[in-house]
């Protein structure tokens, strides 16, 4: 029946909506990006069962977008034809199942954590039509069910109808934007055309606009009766379709998709006249920026790709490679280093990471990897296009699938020489180490295949004068004569570490000493216990021993420890409780004492890291 039903929005939804619709957010357009990035979502979806289900496109061919304005009704319409919803999947996609970003989105926005720019990675994007929209009008096609109409003012309840037209789609979504008072700029021809553009130039499907041009057109005499403007408004009824019909046979055994561009016929007649024409311009013209030669592609082109990817133009990525293997295995691939780490609030929205995009010779298969790259290295951003996975087999398996394998290991390979790269350039690696150096450091604790070069890539902050941080390596060559291990004090910051009463000594004698100031560096040493043969010697443990030590120095501590043994005995009663071991030390110069850690226990520092993780 066609009866509506009405459901409510789940409360969350209910509250972003508010937010959302009195929103002053400037900059309102994102919502063009949103709709169009689910409309070609939409496409990758039925695309990728036509692997499996050749039947899957025969209810409609064509892989498209289309947008629309209506100036006069106020109503801008954008439309795929992508997999389509079914009743239910209106029901939950667009209101009722709470999707874990919607919290974590009000959440972040109550704390201006995020702005509204960043909503499609809360997937939530849909929701920002209604920064433009009053009112909206999903219609759907799915190919499991019948065609549906979906409807929302923004309040706190929507509807659903079945479609009492039948189904006019064949598949996919259309989507009706009303548009609010104040968003005109959003029906107007050339502002579309701008927009879409901007958004949809990495899509990897034909978006059109419905464009209008004023043509000179000669009129045939004998069929001037029939006004120009007639003759228009059935072109218009059937330009979508003829367009389509074009495309589907050029499609036909391609999954390409082929740019097609409408001609108005003309006969040679005398008499002319000013008609305005309508046509679907397209919008997106490029072929994929990835299958393209590297030397022809701008760094803004990569840029605007990256936003593409993140959907946020306010981030620019700090480093890119673009290349394509070859030999084991086939592909190409950009690789981004974003310019920031994504807060902690994303790590709890994604259960996966979304970061890589996999397709199979341009075909788009799938960015829902577990670990298809190493933990350490999530941060990336990546598309890869391969040759050689067969394009039936099904997400599940394709992780295990030996080339896959292959993929991954070449592509850990690229960002590490991505990173060592990037390393010559002290300031954007500063940036780097400051935003990623962490994971890097995961990285030299878990990657047993690249522990080393890892290791390389690593820096610390430094006692040596004049410098920030410094690489092992470097250490490594200011080794003073004699000395045998790379010395390190751990502390929660660098001043803190600058105090370290363990510190004096090893610096007045010339020694450097590296500053470890993240909770993860003791777990870096225990798993990584000497660089380069060199033992890592964190100065507040056990008994340090220099290698410049001379038989003077060994019988001076002899003496001293005479001159002490009863402070030493008295002090070592009191303390029993809290002590293993009192004893003279050579580490000391003005600090009369210091409380260090078992060579194999536990410094201070590791203490507070344990204690703060078992809360
Ligand atoms: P996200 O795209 O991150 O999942 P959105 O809020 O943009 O979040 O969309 C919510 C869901 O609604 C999508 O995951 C998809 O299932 C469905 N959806 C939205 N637009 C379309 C569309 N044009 N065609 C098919 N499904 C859609
Ligand atoms: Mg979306």
């Amino acid at each position: 029946s066609s009866k509506a039903e009405t459901y409510e929005f789940q409360t969350e939804v209910s509250r972003l909506m508010k937010i959302i619709i009195n929103s002053l957010y400037k900059t309102r357009e994102i919502f063009l990006r949103e709709l169009t990035s689910n409309a070609s979502d939409a496409i990758d979806k039925i695309r990728f069962l036509s692997l499996t289900d050749p039947n899957a496109l025969s209810s409609n061919p064509n892989l498209n977008i289309t947008v629309k304005a209506d100036p006069i009704n106020r109503i801008l319409t954008i439309r795929d034809s992508g997999i389509g919803m079914t009743k239910k999947h209106l029901k939950e996609n667009l209101g009722t199942i709470a999707k874990s970003g919607t919290s974590e989105f009000l959440d972040a926005m109550e704390k201006g954590k995020a702005d509204m720019n960043l909503i499609g990675q809360f997937g939530v994007g849909f929701y920002s039509v209604f920064l433009v929209a009053d009112r909206v009008v999903v219609t759907s096609k799915h190919n499991d069910d019948k065609q549906y109409i979906w409807e929302s003012k923004a309040v706190n309840d929507f509807s659903i109808t079945e479609d009492p037209r039948g189904n006019t789609l064949g598949r996919g979504t259309e989507i009706k934007l009303y548009i609010k008072e104040d968003g005109s700029e959003y029906l107007e021809e050339k502002r579309l055309q701008t927009l879409i553009k901007k958004y949809s130039e990495f899509i990897n499907f034909p978006i059109y606009l419905n464009v209008h041009r004023t043509e000179v057109v000669e009129v045939d005499d004998e069929e001037d009766d029939k006004s120009a403007d007639t003759k228009e408004k059935e072109e218009d009824d059937k330009s979508a379709d003829t367009k389509d019909k074009k495309e589907d046979e050029s499609d036909k055994g391609d999954l390409e998709v082929e740019d097609v561009t409408d001609k108005a016929e003309s006969k040679p007649k005398k008499k002319t006249k000013e008609v305005v024409v309508e046509e679907w311009e397209r919008m997106n013209t490029q072929k994929p920026i990835w299958t393209r030669d590297p030397k022809n592609v701008t760094d803004k082109e990569y840029e605007e790709f990256y936003y593409s990817l993140v959907k946020d133009e306010g981030s620019t990525p700090l480093a890119w490679i673009h290349f394509k293997a070859e030999g084991e295995v086939d592909f190409r691939s950009i690789v981004y280093i974003p310019g920031k780490a994504p807060a902690d609030m994303f790590k709890k929205v994604q259960d996966y990471s979304r970061n890589i995009k996999l397709f199979v010779k341009r075909v788009f298969i799938t960015d829902e990897f577990l670990d298809f790259i190493p933990k350490y290295l999530q941060f990336i951003r990546a598309i890869i296009d391969a040759d050689d996975i067969p394009l039936n087999v099904s997400r599940e398996t394709l992780q295990q699938h030996k080339t896959l394998q292959l993929i991954r290991r070449r592509i850990v390979k690229k960002i590490l020489e991505l990173i060592a790269n990037l390393s010559r350039d002290k300031e954007k690696y500063a940036t780097f180490m400051k935003e990623f150096g962490t994971s890097l450091k995961l990285g030299a604790i878990e990657d047993n295949r690249n522990r080393k070069k890892v290791a390389k890539l690593l820096r610390f902050p430094t006692s040596a004068e004049n410098l920030n941080a410094t690489s092992l390596d470097d250490y490594i060559g200011r080794l003073k004569k004699g000395q045998d291990s790379i010395y390190f004090v751990t502390c929660t910051s660098v001043e803190e570490c600058q105090q370290s009463p363990f510190l004096e000594r090893l610096v007045a004698r010339g020694y450097e000493v590296l500053y470890m100031t993240e909770p993860i560096d003791e777990i870096l040493v225990q798993h990584m216990p000497a660089y380069e043969e060199k033992m890592f010697q964190n100065i507040a443990k056990g008994d340090l021993k220099f290698g410049d030590e001379t038989d003077d120095s060994k019988k001076e501590k002899e003496l001293l420890k005479e001159k002490f043994s009863v402070l030493v005995s008295e002090l070592k009663n009191t303390l029993a409780e809290f002590v293993d071991q009192v004893d003279v030390s050579n580490r000391l110069t003005v600090s009369p004492c210091a409380v260090i850690a078992h060579e194999y226990g536990w410094t201070g520092n590791m203490h507070k890291i344990m204690s703060a993780q078992a809360y």
